[in-house]
């Protein structure tokens, strides 16, 4: 019965929907169109058309951008800064907490200059400041603010040098905070700041010991790295009361982790956070700022949960346990309320760039037909092809074994020399075909035997991305992340195939085999098959943080072209801004080569050629113009290298 139903039920726009989650994880910023394309909803003009994925595609396609590409949509990442400060300021006025809310960009989250420059810009009217954890990051963050209130928090480990940049700050206008991390900071902080003239703003990152939940649970804790124990508290105290500059101890900083999926955390974590307060303002610290570090999680998965890859609250309910939890902890010591200070990166920074790749190839795992049983078949194909004639769902169990113990056998005689190429490779066939059977018959079981929950796996396509996940998804491979992954077009049409995706590095590393589909982690994706003649796009969703300059040079594929696009009211879009990828002279660069010297010895092979005999004046010439292309060229699977060197020829 249920099966009909779902039988009759067709495949429609609202099916694509449910499939992939875009509404679960897309946070209100995309959707699916009637076409069945990915479009982009400009969540600052929430009545103008959708823009879809596909017409931003044409627009690089014009202007020669090829793929994989990275995709930034400018008014996303001002809207997420905006909803940010905006509703922190809307809870703390219907919660009538007297302080006021301000919010730090920690850079090291995606320090791509266009990124920090925009947050600087869209920043500014809510003095949206920064947080730096090196003196690299304090010189972007100095250079890029446009509003002269905003605050600039000093993390890590500070010489002399991070602290006299931090001073100088401080004397342009910057309300910019040392946190101190270790008491070795003190002194220079006390020495620098009398030297140079100017009173510091200090701060101190306590060591909590709230455990969090999340993959980076191990960030907070005794054992953490960071931060001041509470003996090394008091002892700072203690110190910047003999200096005389306890008034100067103004901040009280902690991060609890990043990704935070769990609300209570959070909430356990502000009240920890209160009592250490209280207790400095106790020992006479003139604290007004409390800086709870990051950890807003972003909902990779779209399921609402407290899992690692998801969250159990909304962006207001965050807001509203911090600053509740602040007022109602504090209030037993009757204190004036402070300042509330996050450092949200993640969530600032990752709907707002997608990455775009196509696919370039498919490997299926489909049998063909059985070919007729030939003359002296071996025993076992023999008993294969019965298991094939003979399979039923009573027996399913028992014909997957009996099949993988023949194929097994056959493998074996094949290593000792007993069997041929195309026999194994019969065999082979027939058990796929066993597979097949099996996996059409699963659905008529009452129940799944665990063994047969890897048959789709198993049996599962190959799309072979042109990406590398090493350069573009870090932490699909390095830590497990879920990333949404979508095709972003013919959503109107039921993707009729289950895929893995493998990047086009030859590490066998370089795959994705986790997936949410139907709102469950699933190991396969559903996908479309190719059309001769058509690229096929996909689309990597949530990659604004962490993931841009953490990637590396696996294989030196380098980095991937950059689009910078601007939504308008009238739903039509500007590139704001294009960054060419690495080119392979580029990448070479990096690790050492020296691309003209590389051309000069190119040369000097392919004139020795010429000089034997083997290749002609004008093959040589051919060759050159090959390979000086190909250093100019991207390092990613390109369609059109031949148009391009004929051009370059041309010129
Ligand atoms: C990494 C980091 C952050 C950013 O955390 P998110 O979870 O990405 O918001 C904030 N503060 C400090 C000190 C950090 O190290």
């Amino acid at each position: 019965m249920d099966s009909k139903i779902k039988k009759i039920k067709s495949w429609n726009i609202h099916s694509a929907r449910n499939t992939y989650g875009v509404k679960e994880w897309g946070n209100g910023y995309f959707d699916i169109n009637d076409h069945g394309d990915v479009a982009v909803i400009d969540p600052q003009h929430s009545n103008s058309n959708p823009v879809p994925l596909m017409k931003i595609i044409e627009g690089m396609q014009d202007r020669e951008l090829q793929m994989p590409m990275l995709l930034r949509i400018e008014n996303i990442l001002d809207q997420s800064i905006g909803d940010l400060n905006e509703t922190f300021r809307k809870v703390i006025k219907r919660v009538g907490y007297n302080g006021e809310y301000r919010g730090v960009y920690p850079i090291k989250v995606n320090q791509q200059a266009q990124i920090v420059e925009e947050i600087a810009h869209f920043g500014s009217r809510y003095q949206h400041g920064f947080e730096v954890g090196s003196k690299a990051e304090m010189i972007a963050a100095l250079s890029t603010l446009e509003n002269i209130d905003s605050m600039i928090i000093c993390n890590g480990y500070k010489d002399q040098e991070f602290i006299e940049l931090g001073l100088e700050a401080i004397k342009l206008g910057f309300k910019c905070f040392f946190v101190v991390e270790t008491l070795t900071e003190l002194p220079i902080i006390v020495e620098r700041s009398r030297a140079l003239g100017v009173r510091p703003h200090i701060g101190v990152r306590v060591k909590m010991t709230s455990q969090v939940s999340g993959h980076w649970g191990a960030t907070s804790g005794e054992r953490s790295v960071f931060g001041l124990s509470s003996r090394q508290l008091i002892e700072a105290v203690d110190y910047l009361k003999e200096a005389k500059l306890l008034d100067c101890l103004e901040l009280l900083h902690c991060h609890l982790g990043s990704q935070i999926p769990n609300i209570r955390d959070i909430r356990v974590g502000v009240v920890e956070a209160c009592r250490y307060y209280a207790a400095l303002c106790k020992e006479g610290a003139a604290l007004a700022y409390i800086d709870l570090g990051g950890g807003l999680a972003v909902d990779y998965t779209g399921k609402q949960s407290n899992s690692e890859q998801s969250r159990n609250y909304a962006l207001e309910e965050y807001c509203e346990d911090i600053v509740e939890t602040i007022k109602n902890t504090l209030a037993d010591d009757g204190l004036p309320h402070p300042t509330i200070i996050t450092e949200s990166g993640r969530a600032s920074v990752a709907y707002t760039s997608i990455l775009l790749f196509n696919v370039l190839d498919v490997n299926r795992f489909d049998a063909t037909p059985v070919a007729d049983e030939v003359e002296h078949e071996h025993e076992f194909l023999k008993n294969m092809r019965e298991v094939i004639n003979a399979i039923t769902p009573q027996h399913l169990q028992e014909c997957y074994n009996n099949a993988l113990y023949y194929r097994d056998e056959v493998r074996e005689l094949f290593k000792r020399g007993q069997i041929d190429l195309r026999m194994r490779s019969v065999s082979e066939n027939l058990y796929l075909t066993v597979l097949h059977r099996i996996k059409e018959l699963i659905p008529e079981l009452p129940r799944v035997p665990e063994e047969f929950e890897g048959i789709t796996a198993a049996l599962a396509d190959i799309y072979y991305g042109n990406f590398s996940l090493f350069q573009s998804l870090p932490d699909s491979w390095a830590i497990d992340q879920l990333f949404p992954i979508m095709p972003i077009h013919r959503l109107d049409e039921e993707p009729t195939r289950r895929a893995i995706l493998a990047d086009i590095t030859c590490d066998c590393d370089g795959k994705i085999e986790r997936f949410v589909v139907d709102q469950q982690v699933d190991n396969t994706l559903p996908l479309h098959a190719l059309k001769d003649n058509e690229e096929y796009y996909l689309g990597v969703f949530l990659v604004g943080a962490y993931q841009e300059t953490l990637g590396d040079l696996h294989n030196l594929f380098g980095d991937t072209n950059v689009v910078s696009v601007r939504l308008n009211e009238d739903s039509s879009f500007e590139f704001v801004k294009e960054v060419h990828g690495d080119s392979i002279a580029d990448v070479l660069s990096y690790v050492e080569y020296q691309p003209r010297e590389m051309q000069i010895r190119f040369r000097n092979k392919v004139e020795a050629a010429v000089k034997a005999g083997r290749i002609t004046a004008k093959e040589r010439q051919q060759m050159i113009n090959t390979f000086n292309a190909s250093l100019q060229g991207y390092t990613y699977y390109e369609k059109e290298t031949v148009a391009r060197q004929q051009s370059l020829i041309a010129v």
